[in-house]
């Protein structure tokens, strides 16, 4: 029977990891795989989960199972920081932990399949594997332009989207820092979407990944609390992987709020019932060292802070690109003003290979580029050989 399948290319990303660290010459470059890098291209362990785990090892009185919710002190000390002033105690908001923001977008569009969703609307373009889950679960994918020309979020091709869809629609909206454009929704723009929501049938599910990296915790939660704020359903898939730094560790949440706590309480009992079917529970370390940090105002202190040192290193060197202002034909200055680790350059894929060949800048075929990958050492360096074979 397993002679019926056919070769799946591999994940180009992942493959580019490969060529990346084949490449014997100093002076490389790594802007393709999207994890956050210090000045010195490290991704470290934050000294706050590192208490965390510490803590975890000496006090820790168990592994014994927790069930398909996970850790549920990890995802009530979220919720604040997600949600803030929006988050109902009144039941209407329930959440459970999920293998990394992968299993909570998966459970999320998994749910509204449930329920009867056939179609996901989704600005283009948006992070790769957010079709792959709409396609394996055998949803259809409407994308909409996300980005306009003049490097702002398009509105035009949000309206008309959300203005042509129906009751078996989701839309699937990034809460910050989009993948792989960092084109954000304004504040200004947000509230509207927000209301065009709260008119409409549309099912919106928030994808929230980067949370701090962007403009700060309460910042990047604007958009996702407009919405919580005005519509009766939503459901949002969170990670920690990126602003806790955990990435193998595999650490997310799913929520949802309703207009009523019975039916929340419904939708959680579909959520668990699909968890159980695929993953039957969370892997829990991360999500513990999480709750840890959050349960704990030192550690808390301790992580805003190395996320703020985070967010400022990314500032930096988009401000530093912006003002280098052109590199050949590619126009730098909208970098200055978009937000998180992830920005798409104007090249096609020939660029991208002379880049790669000829100067050892290893970026995504698409033209996205982690900016995180970037320090003061090598930003004139970078923008010389995107002016090269960009000219
Ligand atoms: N959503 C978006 C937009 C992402 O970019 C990512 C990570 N690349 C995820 C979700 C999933 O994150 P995780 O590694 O926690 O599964």
């Amino acid at each position: 029977m397993l002679q019926r399948l056919e070769q799946q290319s591999p994940d180009a990303l992942l493959a580019l990891i490969k060529l990346y660290n084949a490449d014997d010459r100093p002076s490389k470059i790594d802007l393709g795989v999207g994890v956050y890098r210090t000045a010195d291209g490290a991704t470290p362990v934050f000294a706050a989960i590192k208490g965390a785990e510490r803590r975890l090892v000496d006090d820790q009185p168990s592994k014994a199972y927790l069930g398909p919710e996970g850790d549920m002190g990890f995802v009530t000390a979220l919720v604040p920081h997600i949600f803030g002033d929006t988050a109902p105690a009144d039941g209407r908001l329930d959440g459970m932990q999920t293998p990394g923001g992968t299993g909570a977008v998966r459970l999320a569009l998994a749910l509204a399949k449930r329920a009867g969703a056939r179609r996901v609307l989704m600005g283009t373009p948006s992070w790769p594997n957010h079709a792959q889950i709409v396609s394996d679960l055998e949803l259809e994918v409407v994308g909409f332009s996300h980005a306009a020309d003049n490097g702002r979020a398009d509105m035009a091709a949000l309206r008309s989207a959300l203005g042509d869809a129906d009751e078996k629609d989701v839309v699937l909206l990034h809460g910050c820092c989009h993948n792989p454009t960092g084109v954000d929704y304004t504040n200004d723009e947000w509230d509207e979407i927000a209301g065009l929501l709260a008119q409409s049938p549309v099912l919106p599910v928030i994808d929230l990944a980067y949370q701090g990296l962007g403009d700060g915790m309460e910042e990047d939660a604007y958009g996702l609390r407009a919405v919580a704020g005005r519509v009766d359903e939503v459901l949002v898939a969170y990670s920690c992987d990126k602003n806790f730094g955990l990435y193998r560790d595999r650490v997310g949440a799913f929520y949802v709020l309703t207009g009523d706590p019975a039916a929340t309480t419904r939708v959680v009992s579909n959520a668990a019932a699909l968890a159980r079917a695929n993953w039957s529970m969370p892997p829990d370390h991360g999500g513990a060292a999480v709750r840890v940090v959050l349960d704990d105002e030192a550690l808390t202190a301790q992580w805003l802070e190395e996320l703020a040192a985070m967010r400022g290193r990314i500032a930096q060197v988009r401000e530093r690109l912006a003002s280098a202002n052109h590199a050949g034909a590619v126009d730098l200055e909208p970098l200055g003003r978009q937000k998180g680790m992830f920005a798409m350059l104007p090249v096609n894929k020939e660029q991208v290979q002379m880049l790669r060949d000829d100067h050892a800048i290893y970026m995504a075929g698409s033209g996205r580029i982690n900016v995180a990958g970037l320090t003061m050492g090598n930003i004139d360096t970078f923008v010389s050989a995107l002016a090269e074979v960009a000219a």
